[in-house]
């Protein structure tokens, strides 16, 4: 019988997540379905409680509902509960188990597709919203000493101050980095959306540093600022994306995805 699976949001026209899950699914032969829901901003936990009751076995969450899916869980991965943002539900013996693979799948990304290891490198961390913190601990956990710069420096310092015992973290206003350099910068704000860029000072990328904007689908201001100040390792969130579903996948199905291909799918019917 085919399992059923789903990614719920508010919006979530524009979803890749039903494409990517079905490539996996045909290519480790698993008998699943994938569809998007939107479910009501005031309805998140009606609709989870409704998928259950019809034998689905796990969703993705995405914005704006991390949050709630979170408080949701009966069980939580380590790596969601440093979150405190969930983007994955198991539903499983009358349970709800939550993960957070958003983190593992950027760092996937950043080592794997891209191959620039983290261990000892300087990361700066823009924005302190639910990406950033649902990313952080595993940049900790790949060895990375990390500066969370944020607009409004009291949510930089919160989350600093939540992460605190898990590495070397600071927070920073974006005019106090004038003068310091970082050898990954992962864009980690919604600033790209809105077709803007994060203040950043000019020299603010070591030689050879890589600059990764976790937004996908076009070439961000921030991106485009990188690459005047002659970084040639520019990155967006696609192969996160992409590498976040594998994990999920994989802690649905207990098979791993190959992503590779996925990914270069992807970029061709982009
Ligand atoms: P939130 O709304 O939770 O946080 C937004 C953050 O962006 C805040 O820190 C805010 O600062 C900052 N910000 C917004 N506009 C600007 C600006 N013009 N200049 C500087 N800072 C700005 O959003 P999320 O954290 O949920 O999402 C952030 C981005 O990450 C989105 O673009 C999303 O698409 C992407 N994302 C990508 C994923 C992937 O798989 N590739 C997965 C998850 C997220 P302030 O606190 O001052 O308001």
């Amino acid at each position: 019988m085919t399992d059923r699976y789903a990614v719920i949001g508010n919006p979530i026209g524009h979803s890749k997540s039903p494409l990517i899950h079905k490539m996996f699914a045909a290519q480790t032969g698993q008998d699943i379905s994938y569809e998007k829901i939107e479910a009501p901003l005031d309805g998140f936990a009606d609709t989870i409680a409704q998928l259950r009751g019809e034998g689905y076995k796990g969703c993705n969450v995405t914005v704006p509902f991390k949050f709630e899916a979170y408080q949701l869980c009966k069980q939580l991965t380590g790596r969601a509960r440093a979150a405190q943002a969930v983007n994955t539900l198991l539903f499983k013996d009358g349970e709800i188990l939550g993960d957070n693979t958003d983190g593992a799948g950027l760092v996937a990304d950043i080592e794997q597709n891209i191959g620039c290891k983290l261990l000892f490198k300087k990361v700066l961390l823009m924005g302190a919203g639910g990406a950033a913190y649902g990313v952080i601990w595993q940049l900790f956990n790949a060895g990375a000493s990390i500066v969370v710069a944020n607009r409004t420096l009291d949510k930089a310092q919160q989350l600093v101050a939540e992460f605190a015992s898990y590495g070397t973290v600071f927070a920073s206003s974006y005019e106090a980095l004038n003068g310091k350099q970082f050898d990954v910068v992962v864009n980690a704000t919604s600033s790209s959306l809105s077709n803007k860029l994060p203040p950043l000072p000019s020299g603010i990328f070591a030689p050879d540093a890589l600059a990764y904007d976790m937004m996908y689908g076009k070439q961000t201001p921030f991106l485009k600022f990188a690459q005047k100040q002659g970084v040639t390792q520019l990155s967006d969130g696609l192969g996160m994306l992409v590498e976040q579903a594998a994990e999920a996948f994989f802690k649905w199905r207990e098979v791993r995805p190959e992503t590779a291909p996925v990914l270069a799918k992807l970029r061709e019917v982009k």
